[in-house]
């Protein structure tokens, strides 16, 4: 596949999970990728296996909760490949489970200064190369927690519930001017994420009508859809891939 010869694509939290996958996806589908990740070796790790599939990479550690790291994201891509069209502010911490009386605030700043603050700062690093660009696409990962709760999860959720109403709001901003900006909502995803907050996922397994978690490349495909031309009717929107959780 080659939807994506000749652009520029820029993915945050790049190292593992879904980031990853979409990394590698949209590699293969003709991107050079600006791998970032706040772990060096791990953004190091997917730039290594975009290359071995004969794919153009190069990794930045960036932490997503500062706008310098995403200044810089932004320039290696420039400065590499002359340009930037597409974003995906994937970045993201579950934060500590607990009932909000108990939520300590320093974990609650922490989780809303990269789920959200970052989706930001993010977008606000990318959208002038993107306008530079002659236009421009961004997929911003919200969660289904983006619109509906959980227990014991007020950050995660809020911050969830934050990008899906950023994603409309930036993508009326920049509506006439070429850049679609649209928020991905997935279910229980199978990544070191889920794995590493829930000790055993059967149950929550069962809370998903296919009885199952979900898998990377389920994501990513959702959002190399968005990121694509297919897609060129498609801003503002929040698109749930989520085994039919919030259907229920
Ligand atoms: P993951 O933990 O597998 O990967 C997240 C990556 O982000 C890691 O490589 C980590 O190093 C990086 N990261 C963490 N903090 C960072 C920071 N400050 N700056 C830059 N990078 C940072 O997680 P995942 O499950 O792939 O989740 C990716 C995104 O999808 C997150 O925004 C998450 O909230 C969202 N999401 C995940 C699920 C799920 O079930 N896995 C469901 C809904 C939404």
């Amino acid at each position: 596949m080659s939807g994506f010869d000749g652009k520029v694509a820029l993915v945050t939290g790049a190292g593992s999970g879904i980031g990853r996958a979409t990394a590698v996806q949209l590699a293969a589908e003709g991107a050079r990728v600006v791998v970032s990740d706040v772990v060096s070796q791990l953004a190091q790790a997917t730039g290594d296996e975009i290359r071995d599939a004969g794919g153009e990479a190069v990794v930045v550690r960036a932490d997503a909760a500062l706008a310098q790291d995403h200044a810089r994201a932004v320039a290696t891509a420039v400065s590499r490949w002359g340009s930037l069209q597409l974003a995906v502010n994937n970045a993201g911490v579950a934060g500590v489970r607990a009932p909000l009386h108990e939520q300590a605030v320093e974990d609650w700043d922490r989780v809303i200064a990269i789920n959200l603050t970052g989706v930001f700062l993010g977008m606000r690093a990318q959208i002038p190369a993107m306008l530079e660009a002659g236009g421009g696409a961004i997929v911003n990962l919200a969660s289904i927690l983006g619109a509906v709760g959980r227990t014991n999860a007020v950050a995660y959720v809020a911050s969830k519930h934050a990008v899906v109403g950023m994603t409309k709001a930036a993508a009326l901003d920049y509506a006439e001017q070429g850049i679609r900006i649209n928020a991905v909502g997935p279910g229980y995803i199978r990544t070191p994420l889920v794995e590493g907050a829930i000790a055993d996922t059967a149950p929550i397994e069962q809370l998903h009508p296919v009885k199952r978690l979900g898998r990377p490349e389920e994501v990513s495909a959702m959002i190399a859809f968005l990121l694509s031309d297919k897609a060129s009717f498609m801003t503002g929107g929040y698109h749930v891939v989520d085994g039919g959780y919030t259907a229920q």
